[in-house]
């Protein structure tokens, strides 16, 4: 991964992951591809314990000495801000973009359900959702910690980071240095397991491929057009858009620059399991601070999911129609505003935006439908797929906002050249 323009490109690691997603499609196809998954699939779950072990513990260390280096309350503040009306804005252009997709395909019209004769529902508008600002605050910083909790502890690490930015000299390089040191370990360790991506992405397309097959891409072809169509304008065209003018950064050098955490997020499908490849591409070859890097992408990590707001907006709004429930602007407008907070409740892991997706149900009043359960479960066959393509759509967000917030913060040389 370090930056090695001489290097051959068999021994450069995106080409590598790339060939190894290919030999596990590949073999997957084939008809040994069932019991190949049974004996290696595991490769690709070790990979994956492997990736989520390190998760916390590089969290923890980074945010804390990201934000204690930030020196000071009013730097932090300062760069919450910024980050924040990045991740704000890019996630309602995409929740938006899903919103126009689903108008033009109307994926939900003709459903089989509507011809069962059950009463379509009405929709109602939704209830006080406090609740989300609570899953910000631990009451148990160490519960949080060992469940991991993303949003609990990021909100910890950033007031105990402020805490530490503001303690005297003496003290403060006491804990700075110990988290720095810590952080230092947390990346050596990170950099020796991506070294081992080529085996862990094989495995997982395997078992992927080996056990479904490309079958499921047969129904709910419509849904699939929306969703993809959406991902695709916020991917190329959005968030190009937003590094360009907000950032005066090249699209094209970032999206080179980000080759391997995009492929990373494709195969793996979390965001979480992708951070410590985020992380070191956006330092190493973007070019971004450890100071400005270390506050926005955990952070983008957990709440920032462009893709995902993208999906629970098309995906609402087609359980709905499915249903043959009457879609008005004021229902329109609900399902934007509570898909942007759906994309930051759900979890960095594979699939937490089909959980989610309850949360839209419930604010326009068919969460309990028995018929969208169904319906869920429908998308759920299909959803790995899409997953891969939310994922990776929501990894570059992230890294587009640390180029951008690094660029507001005044940095040089952010995406200057390709690094390979
Ligand atoms: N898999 C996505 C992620 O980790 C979340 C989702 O299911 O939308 O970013």
């Amino acid at each position: 991964m370090e930056y090695n323009p001489g290097q051959e490109w068999y021994k450069r690691l995106h080409w590598q992951v790339f060939i190894a997603m290919l030999l596990g499609v590949g073999i997957g196809l084939t008809p040994a591809g069932g019991p190949f998954a049974d004996y290696f699939g595991w490769v690709g779950t070790l990979f994956m314990r492997l990736l989520k072990m390190i998760i916390v513990p590089l969290v923890i260390t980074s945010i804390i000495a990201g934000v204690a280096s930030a020196g000071g309350g009013r730097v932090v503040g300062r760069m919450f801000g910024k980050t924040l009306t990045y991740y704000m804005a890019s996630s309602f252009l995409a929740a938006l973009t899903g919103l126009i997709l689903f108008n033009i395909f109307n994926p939900g019209r003709g459903y089989p359900v509507t011809d069962t004769g059950a009463a379509a529902p009405d929709l109602d508008t939704p209830e006080s959702l406090i609740d989300l600002i609570y899953t910000l605050v631990p009451t148990n910083f160490f519960d949080a910690a060992s469940q991991g909790d993303m949003l609990m502890i990021i909100f910890f690490c950033i007031v105990f980071g402020v805490a530490v930015a503001t303690l005297p000299e003496g003290p403060r390089t006491k804990v700075t240095d110990l988290v720095d040191a810590l952080f230092k370990a947390m990346m050596t360790l990170t950099s020796g397991i991506i070294k081992l991506l080529p085996i862990g992405v094989f495995g997982l397309m395997l078992t992927l491929v080996g056990a479904t097959g490309l079958k499921a891409f047969g129904n709910l072809a419509q849904y699939v057009a929306a969703l993809g169509s959406g991902l695709a304008i916020h991917f190329f065209i959005t968030l190009p858009l937003l590094l360009y003018f907000w950032g005066r950064v090249s699209p094209w050098k970032h999206a080179m620059n980000m080759r391997e955490p995009l492929l990373v997020a494709f195969s793996t499908s979390s965001s979480a399991a992708t951070l410590p490849v985020t992380l070191k591409t956006v330092r190493e070859k973007v070019g971004v601070s450890d100071r400005v890097s270390s506050f926005t992408l955990p952070m983008g990590a957990t709440v920032n999911m462009d893709g995902t707001a993208v999906m629970e907006c098309v995906g609402a709004l087609f359980i709905a129609q499915a249903l043959g429930a009457d879609i008005g602007f004021v229902t329109q407008v609900v399902v934007v505003f509570t898909a942007l907070l759906a994309s930051i409740g759900a979890a960095a892991v594979p699939s937490a935006g089909l959980v989610v997706i309850f949360i839209i149900l419930g604010a326009i009043g068919i969460g309990d439908n028995p018929e969208a359960m169904l319906i869920v479960a429908a998308m759920l066959s299909i959803d790995r797929p899409l997953d891969m393509a939310r994922t990776a759509v929501n990894v570059y967000s992230d890294s587009c906002a640390a180029a951008v917030v690094g660029k507001w913060e005044g940095e040089e040389g952010i995406d200057e050249e390709i690094r390979t």
